[in-house]
């Protein structure tokens, strides 16, 4: 099983990137949570990206594919994966395309979640995680049973620093020109699952099942 998840920032593609990766017993491979975690550890990648990232803007294409081909290479991803924030722009599906070449398995699926962009803003500025265990959460349409704090683990929850109004448009604005075109590679090559993400985060993922073929 190999799958991509494609979606505008506040798609919720991390939420079902989650949910399919636990369905299919399939690293979850997200892009963001490995810079996010480069952050927190001040690693080299981590400062670099740092200051992208709050702005909104995205990390130079070969600082990411080196990340994707070494994480890809590790023995859990070789019998699936699920990728989530990557590939982000068509140089990077390029890239990912010649990475996969030479190894065996099943063949590629790309999910798109299409949410419209009046709906973004309101999902990404009341959205809240958990600094400790990444559990994600929205302020109205799911909250966490106690004000603050998460679930899970009972960690505090943040607001990510990139979640602001000024970043999420700037993110918008690099989805529409970087990635938009990434769906439409996969469309010319037949790859391409489109799903409608405005619903309920189980309602999206039946969605999500069904256009995978489950
Ligand atoms: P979202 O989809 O909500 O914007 P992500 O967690 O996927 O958030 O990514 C957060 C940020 O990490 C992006 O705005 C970008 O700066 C950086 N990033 C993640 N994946 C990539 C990628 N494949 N290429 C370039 N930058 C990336
Ligand atoms: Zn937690």
């Amino acid at each position: 099983m190999r799958v991509i998840l494609v979606g505008p920032p506040g798609s919720g593609k991390g939420t079902q990137a989650k949910q399919v990766s636990d369905r299919f017993a399939i690293p979850h491979i997200s892009t963001g949570d490995i810079l996010r975690e480069a952050v927190r550890n001040k690693t080299a990648l981590g400062l670099q990206a740092e200051p992208i990232m709050a702005a909104g803007g995205l990390v130079p294409d070969d600082l990411m594919i080196g990340i994707i081909r070494e994480r890809l290479n590790q023995e859990d991803a070789t019998a699936g994966f699920l990728l989530d924030g990557f590939p982000r722009t068509v140089v990077q599906a390029e890239k990912l395309d010649a990475i996969l070449e030479g190894n065996e398995g099943s063949d590629l699926s790309v999910v798109v979640l299409l949410v419209p962009d009046a709906l973004i803003v309101n999902r990404i500025t009341l959205r809240r995680s958990c600094g400790a265990c990444g559990s994600v959460y929205h302020l109205e349409n799911l909250p966490p049973s106690m004000e603050g704090v998460c679930d899970k683990c009972g960690a505090p929850l943040v607001a990510r620093p990139d979640d602001n109004e000024e970043a999420v448009v700037k993110r918008l604005g690099a989805y529409h020109a970087q990635t938009a075109p990434v769906v439409e590679y996969y469309r010319a090559k037949g790859k391409l699952k489109e799903v409608d993400g405005n619903a309920a985060v189980d309602v999206v993922f039946e969605r999500v099942m069904r256009s995978l073929g489950v």
